[in-house]
């Protein structure tokens, strides 16, 4: 890390979402802000099943059977 900012704008290092290490944040980087594509891939799969997962989640049946306190009186 002895970049100077005004001569290195474009060619920033970020951190990479998925493994969390240095990624080149530059146009000669296609996967960023990954740092490389099995990185990008990672995190597109988690994405996906995060996703899928919240899809499916909403099956609150329980809560309904359960009475509010004070609806009663
Ligand atoms: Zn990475």
């Amino acid at each position: 890390m002895t970049q100077t900012d005004s001569a290195a704008s474009t060619n920033r290092v970020v951190t990479c979402p998925a493994c969390g290490g240095a990624s080149l944040y530059a146009s000669s980087n296609p996967y960023r802000p990954f740092c490389c594509v099995r990185c990008r891939q990672v995190d597109l799969g988690a994405w996906a099943s995060e996703r899928f997962k919240v899809s499916v989640a909403p099956a609150p049946t329980d809560v309904q059977d359960v009475p509010w306190p004070g609806t009663s009186a």
